[in-house]
């Protein structure tokens, strides 16, 4: 039994139609759908020579013993944004399989190295704003004390609905242990921007992912009366808010490749007859120089107090969340670009703006490397989420090449 990349696809398409609705994938972290993904992917595993289990963090773990130790660590994440698409993630983890697949068959059970797939645990962060937890609980980056705090916008407390999928958030450090013998790390991404495709290219090597800074921005005023309230007394919240909104743009305007969103605003008490007394914010902010991300931060801290002074207001900022950039392997990006040369012909390396477990498994010290498969328009995080199907299965088989690449090179 050879590699079967139309199998991955039949796969995928299995899973979109068991837990998609009209407004895509729901697959979300922690929710009955996810644990039915999550059912009908050990179902795909019966004919397999592997062990599985769940670690202390959710993570699911496929292992094909080898003649060696040495363990070759191919991941995904069955788990999706709400109305998602079918491909983010979920590709990952099928192609891995298929790979997993092709080495239990080539060698009669038994590769020269253990080969090890892993559906990680609530990459998203979805529900409760923490992307890559279960990755983060194996590289030993978890934030237990912050995490445990954190509530659903339906109040449901992350560490209770971590329970009743049986993860305890005290017993994530022992996760790390799966750490033991991993020799290599590959993910197989789509891309979910528009690069590859604007270039023509089906499949692109990662050089690493982006740096992150995400905070909440809370700019307090004055509750007051629109009807009554001079437009020169007020201290208006959202008009501070909003002057930052634009500004980000200039803010990351000055660098290339960098990026700013502010993906959220809530106003209080949010009516139509009230100037707005409280805005709270969330910003993002994006670069793969860890200089160019210190010096938007700072700016764009330095623009909120300037802006909340001129509205006659105050700000304060919390951190969500941050990750340093995270460059891969050097020796797997070589390996990463043969593989695609050799199925596509042509290749291309750039910056991941995404997150990706790959950064917390690099985090850890284990060479890594990611391939990117092309995306059409761009679009992700969306039920019309796509990518061509000539594109999906090529993108099996260099996986399929890196792997073999880096079983040698894990050798060496
Ligand atoms: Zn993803």
């Amino acid at each position: 039994m050879s590699l079967d990349p139309k199998r991955t696809i039949a796969e995928l398409k299995e899973l979109r139609a068991l837990t998609s609705d009209e407004n895509g994938a729901q697959r979300v972290a922690w929710t009955d759908t996810w644990l039915k993904a999550r059912a009908w992917f050990l179902s795909k595993l019966s004919d397999l020579p592997v062990e599985q289990h769940y670690d202390s963090a959710g993570n699911n773990w496929v292992t094909l013993p080898g003649a060696s130790e040495k363990a070759l660590l191919i991941g995904g994440h069955l788990d999706s944004v709400p109305n998602g698409g079918w491909l983010d993630g979920a590709l990952n983890v099928l192609a891995g399989l298929e790979v997993l697949r092709r080495f239990a068959s080539e060698f009669h059970g038994r590769p020269p190295v253990t080969i090890r797939l892993v559906d990680w645990a609530d990459e998203e962060g979805a529900r409760f704003g923490r992307s890559l937890l279960g990755s983060s609980a194996f590289a030993g980056t978890h934030s237990i004390a912050a995490d445990r705090g954190r509530a659903d916008r339906d109040g449901v407390k992350m560490e209770d609905a971590l329970r009743r999928c049986g993860v305890e958030i005290d017993r994530f450090p022992e996760a790390e242990s799966e750490r033991k013998n991993a020799s290599a790390y590959l993910e197989l991404h789509i891309e979910q921007g528009p690069v590859l495709e604007s270039l023509g290219l089906p499949l692109g090597v990662v050089l690493g992912t982006k740096g992150v800074e995400r905070h909440n921005i809370t700019f307090h005023g004055q509750e007051a009366h629109s009807g009554s309230t001079p437009m020169n007394a007020r201290h208006d919240a959202l008009a501070a808010a909003a002057k930052l909104a634009l500004e980000i743009r200039t803010i990351a305007g000055k660098h290339a490749d960098a990026v700013c969103t502010m993906g959220s605003l809530k106003t209080f008490p949010g009516i139509v007859t009230a100037v707005v007394g409280r805005c709270e914010a969330t910003l993002d902010q994006r670069d793969l120089n860890a200089g160019v991300l210190a010096q938007m931060y700072r700016e764009a801290q330095e623009a909120s107090r300037r802006f909340a002074a001129e509205e006659k207001c105050t700000v304060e900022w919390s951190r969500l969340w941050n990750i340093e950039p995270v460059p891969f392997h050097p020796e797997l990006l070589n390996l990463c670009e043969e593989a695609v040369r050799e199925t596509s012909e042509s290749t291309h390396r750039m910056p991941s703006g995404p997150l990706h477990d790959a950064a917390e498994v690099s985090r850890a010290g284990i060479p890594t490397v990611m391939m990117f498969v092309q995306s059409l328009n761009g679009i992700s995080h969306n039920k019309i989420e796509d990518t061509r199907q000539e594109h999906l299965e090529m993108s099996v088989i260099a996986l399929d090449k890196l792997a073999s690449k880096t079983v040698d090179w894990i050798l060496k």
